[in-house]
């Protein structure tokens, strides 16, 4: 049965990067006998220049209608001025929150022939392979009451809530679970249960989750911890789990140790694994319109919607092959670009390369 995907490409590089990755998606009807019907539609500034909204209802109709969603990036210099309920990054937001993704996977994952992009020693990041599976709608980020009021002493304080409800930790402990089937079994929670009650509950919820995967090994780190781990031997960590604010600071930490913004997808999940796909980086401005962004994130981002909202995990390792073997072939976009004997290539001829590789693995 034909599968619907919606292609937002948004802004800046967006249109660009989204461009090679449809190369791909096509390419997989074509020489792979997938069955795909795609749609496009504006979010983020684009939408707000055409319709005056940054998330236009037929967009959102179209993106709850699809079994999987492909965002470019939003946002840029000409809609900074716009007050913050009317900018592009609204539209992803507002994606978010409109498809209930809850579940956010990004994967910090070093192609060996990029390991001295890593500002950190080869021998520790060499080899490196991280999913890191952050909350996404819950936690400090949404809890009540928030703000910042004036006491009876006239002194001002700000407040936010962290809170978690066990069906909340139960549905990303399972994301991360099913994730370490699919890897090396293995999950760390990562909390700070020491302190926090909201995360002392999150443990035992974890726990109590993983005694239904008996396969999986399960361990716990604080979130001060885990930082530190992750800089000093970071591949001791398959998968990792953990609460919205502490996944938002981890994750990005995790994703500068493979070196390049470029190279790493990034997946938003509900409960049904229907997901919106999404290159980590934004929309770069200040290299749009000029053929030198890396489309490889974008790309290895429909390996990820593949692997988890189309099921083809031997397509979605195809495709990975087929940006491993560009990278073997020393095809470097200008980010990647580094000290060696590198082929310098544009957008559209790094799309090119990675179509090649994909039709010889056919
Ligand atoms: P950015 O990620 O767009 O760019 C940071 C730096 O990385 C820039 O030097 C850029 O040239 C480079 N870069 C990013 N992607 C690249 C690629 N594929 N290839 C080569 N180089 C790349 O972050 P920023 O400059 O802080 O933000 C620019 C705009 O993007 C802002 O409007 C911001 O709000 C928006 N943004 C959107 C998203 C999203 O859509 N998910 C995420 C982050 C930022």
């Amino acid at each position: 049965m034909s599968k619907m995907i919606a292609i937002l490409p948004g802004d800046g590089i967006g249109p660009e990067i989204v461009a090679e990755a449809v190369k791909v998606l096509n390419a997989l009807q074509q020489h792979f006998g997938l069955d795909l019907e795609l749609q496009e539609a504006l979010v983020g500034g684009a939408a707000i220049d055409a319709t005056g909204q940054p998330l236009p209802k037929e967009t959102l109709d179209l993106a709850k209608r699809a079994d999987a969603v492909l965002l470019g990036a939003v946002g840029g210099p000409k809609w900074e001025s716009l007050d913050i309920s009317m900018r592009p990054e609204k539209g992803l937001l507002g994606l978010r929150s409109e498809l209930g993704l809850f579940a956010n996977l990004r994967p910090a994952l070093l192609f060996p022939e990029l390991v001295d992009a890593s500002t950190l020693k080869p021998e520790v990041v060499a080899g490196l392979d991280i999913l890191i599976v952050r909350e996404l709608t819950g936690g400090i980020y949404f809890g009540k009451p928030r703000g910042i009021r004036t006491l009876e002493n006239g002194e001002k304080e700000g407040f936010n809530t962290l809170v978690y409800r066990e069906s909340e930790i139960v549905r990303i402990a399972r994301v991360a679970f099913e994730a370490a089937r699919q890897r090396q079994k293995r999950v760390c929670s990562v909390d700070k249960a020491n302190v926090l009650e909201a995360t002392e509950f999150w443990r035992q919820v974890v726990i109590k989750v993983g005694q239904e995967y008996p396969d999986v090994e399960l361990s716990h780190l604080y979130v001060d911890n885990a930082a530190m781990q992750l800089v000093r031997y970071p591949k001791q960590f398959d998968v990792m789990v953990t609460t919205n604010m502490f996944g938002d600071i981890l994750s990005d930490l995790a994703s500068m140790l493979t070196g390049s913004i470029g190279m790493l997808p990034s997946a938003s999940l509900d409960a049904n694994q229907k997901g919106m796909y999404e290159p980590i980086h934004g929309s770069a401005p200040d290299i749009a319109g000029q053929n030198v962004a890396n489309p490889l994130a974008t790309i290895l981002s429909v390996a990820m919607m593949l692997r988890y909202s189309l099921r083809e995990a031997a397509l979605a390792d195809a495709v990975e092959r087929a940006v491993q073997q560009v990278l073997r072939e020393g095809l470097r976009t200008r980010d990647i670009l580094g000290s060696g004997n590198y082929t310098l290539v544009s957008t559209s001829e790094m799309g090119e390369a990675v179509l090649k590789s994909l039709k010889q693995l056919a």
